[in-house]
């Protein structure tokens, strides 16, 4: 888990995201459940009535040009840019309940340099210390539900779901700083930062990064609005489950034993993903496919969806009343089931919340006045990668030559033809040549509690060419706890407090999977120590997005089993992760083609009902497969790229996933090339490039801005290199 970039990504677009950047990341692939929050309207499309707060007027024309003229006379024609900048974006946010615009202006507005250095410098101190502060004591309502403290009580259920940030944007804003800072200091567009951004200072980067803290002022209810929209899709995917048992191929076979419960997509997909080592693999993999069809077109019957008490046949479409005897003996208490309903099907329900989270962020919209769709917010704000871009290298891997390539050795491995369920092809991660029991057994004698773990630390970080002093540093900068789940790394937002690795310890020791993801969340770790202690101004901390420190984090964690000292790296099981990494892009680039086109179908049709976005998701992603995909994998109309929960649930968070995966080829690549014994020092160096624009840290990183070159040259290489 990534919490700042959580916590910053939030202020955005009201989406509280967990670390998940799939195969990349091992935290937290699945997401968790954030705990009781309010009681989702599910049809939030056509939920209550809502009258949204309507920003006020802005002011005249008239009234400005006078104002301008006042400020110009008293502060001089060389400001005249600057005043007529600051005068619009105050005038973009400002509210009648906020006063008198003019006196504000006239009594905030700064022409001195030296002025304007010293709130910058208050400013950056002060939302240090706020967001740093305001952090902790998030991170301690969160403690119990994070960390292993014994048996959770619901007081601390609760008290995990308060999030003592939630106000501070509008504080700050009713208070006037919010626009003290847009009057002073440039609010500039991605564009601006993409052409100029490489010419600045850090001073004027800090200054930028300032004033997009404010680049958007949303009202209470639209903000909730906003995140009810998103809880109710969390809702509903969390208890979206198939019980597997009850699941029948296509012969009316039971595949799956008692008590199996995988939830949509994520275990649906990993249970694909595990067929290939099970000899009855693929009529397992075909059975699960047949039922993502029905999820998307919606064609499941809504009595199968998280209930033991009935048999689906997805190939049929049939539906029966399981047999008692074959119910799971702690099944939950029986839903009310007429016989003559048991068919009927689910009804649309996964696009009505969409259409809600749409509505919600339309409502929100012109509150936002720099990137006025959420379409521009997910783009321009958060990943600050234009959309053109990110779909254009898409496409790119999408039409590579290798993608047959790569295909022709996944059909080769599996002795057959490839099917559309093979895009979730696992063969090429070859299992390590060390048995996981083996690999336990160290682990556990080496780490039997999370002292033992932090107490290696410093010789971990040697053994990854850090320093010395640099390891000790880093070690000291750095907290162990044991973690409730999987293991997750939390950083630390002002100097003076220090990130934390959560890690999961066993009765018996670290196991393996936890040694392996605690290594993970120590690359993390690293990274926030520098990204914060050594940016300079902390207005820069961090780096540009998740996708970065899943990157740096994969530079640790490919290690892990050198770091246990019984192995050396071998190109082949580097080769093969290349490849996997291939095909998880490619597949990844798919289902993000379609999230970004339902997104732009959503704005351009405001009155679309949920049987109508349920019809043009289903024609994107069958033309998205047809164009891409069923050349490779055969099956014409296939719906498979429609399948993600993400897009229920994260608002056009998918594009992450593939450009993450660009993103950490790159930086391997780059750091394959840097002369031997420098890991730690180029790690250092660029972990503390701060938060400049992707493409900008990309080219001081390595050379080059964000590329698919990169992925595709290792690609080739491994493709050239097995045999
Ligand atoms: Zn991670």
């Amino acid at each position: 888990m990534l919490a700042r970039l959580t916590w910053l990504r939030r202020s955005f677009d009201g989406t509280l995201l967990l670390c998940s950047l799939l195969s990349l990341c091992s935290c937290e692939e699945t997401p968790v459940p954030r705990g009781p929050l309010r009681t989702p309207d599910l049809g939030a499309a056509s939920g209550p009535v809502f009258a949204p707060a309507r920003p006020s007027e802005p002011p005249s024309d008239d009234k400005l040009a006078t104002l301008t003229k006042e400020l110009l006379d008293k502060h001089g024609l060389a400001q005249r840019m600057r005043i007529e900048r600051g005068l619009r974006q105050v005038a973009a946010l400002w509210r009648a309940e906020d006063g008198d615009l003019a006196a504000f202006a006239r009594e905030h507005f700064v022409s001195d340099e030296k002025t304007l250095k010293q709130f910058h410098q208050r400013l950056s101190e002060v939302l240090e210390q706020l967001d740093g502060h305001l952090y902790e004591a998030a991170r301690e309502l969160r403690r119990p539900t994070d960390t292993d403290t014994g048996p959770l009580s619901s007081l601390d259920t609760l008290l995990g779901s308060v999030d003592p940030s939630t106000h501070v944007v509008e504080d700050l804003f009713a208070s006037k700083v919010g626009f003290v800072v847009l009057l002073n200091y440039p609010l500039t567009t991605l564009s601006e930062r993409l052409s100029d951004g490489e010419k600045w200072s850090r001073e004027q980067w800090a200054q930028a990064r300032l004033a997009l803290r404010f680049a958007r002022r949303v009202p209470a209810e639209v903000q909730q609005r906003v995140s009810e929209s998103v809880v109710a899709g969390e809702r509903y995917i969390g208890s979206y489950n198939l019980f597997m048992h009850h699941l029948l191929d296509e012969k009316g076979r039971r595949l799956w034993p008692k008590g199996l419960r995988l939830i949509s997509h994520w275990n649906l997909r990993d249970e694909i993903r595990a067929g290939y080592a099970d000899p009855d693999g693929i009529a397992k993999q075909q059975t699960i496919a047949k039922a993502m069809t029905r999820i998307v077109e919606q064609s499941i019957p809504a009595s199968v969806i998280d209930n033991p008490r009935v048999d689906w046949n997805p190939f049929t479409n049939q539906v029966s009343l399981a047999p008692t005897e074959e119910i799971e003996a702690d099944a939950p208490p029986a839903k009310p089931l007429t016989p003559d309903k048991l068919a009927e099907r689910e009804p649309d329900r996964r696009y009505a919340l969409l259409l809600g989270q749409a509505d919600a962020q339309r409502r929100l919209d012109p509150y936002s006045p720099t990137a006025k769709t959420l379409i521009e917010r997910s783009f321009q704000l958060s990943r600050e990668i234009p959309e053109q871009q990110v779909v254009r290298s898409l496409a790119e891997i999408c039409e590579s030559p290798l993608v047959r390539q790569v295909a022709e050795r996944a059909a080769r491995q599996l002795g057959r033809k490839l099917q559309p369920h093979d895009l979730w092809f696992a063969g090429f991660r070859a299992r390590g040549k060390v048995p996981e029991s083996e690999l336990d057994a160290l682990t556990r004698k080496r780490y039997p509690t999370a002292q033992a773990f932090a107490a290696d630390m410093p010789n971990i970080l040697q053994k990854l060419q850090f320093a010395p002093e640099t390891a000790k540093f880093l070690a000291e900068h750095i907290r162990v706890d044991p973690s409730r789940g999987a293991g997750h790394a939390m950083q630390a937002l002002r100097r003076g407090d220090f990130p934390r690795l959560r890690t999961r310890i066993g009765p018996l020791g670290m196991d393996y999977k936890g040694y392996n993801i605690a290594i993970h969340e120590l690359g993390h770790n690293v990274e926030q120590v520098f990204s914060l202690y050594e940016v300079g101004d902390t207005l820069l901390a961090g780096v540009p997005n998740n996708a970065f420190t899943e990157a740096l984090a994969f530079v640790f964690q490919q290690r892990d089993i050198a770091l246990l000292g019984i192995q050396k790296p071998d190109a082949a099981t580097n080769h093969r992760r290349v490849l996997a990494d291939f095909w998880d892009t490619w597949e990844l680039a798919g289902v993000s083609l379609v999230e970004i086109a339902t997104w732009h179908y959503m704005y351009d049709h405001p009155d679309a009902t949920p049987a109508e976005l349920r019809a043009e998701v289903v024609r994107l992603a069958k033309e998205t497969w047809n164009h891409y995909y069923a050349p490779v994998l055969g099956g014409k109309d296939e719906l498979l790229l429609g399948i993600y929960s993400h897009m229920i649930q994260n608002t056009l968070y998918l594009p992450d996933y593939p450009i993450g995966h660009l993103i950490a080829a790159q930086i391997e690549e780059h750091l394959a090339k840097q002369p031997a014994g420098s890991l730690g020092k180029e790690f250092q160096r660029m972990a503390k490039l701060g938060q400049v624009t992707p493409d900008l840290w990309m080219k001081n990183a390595t050379g080059a801005p964000i590329q698919t070159a990169p992925l595709l040259r290792m690609t080739e290489a491994a493709l050239k290199a097995l045999p």
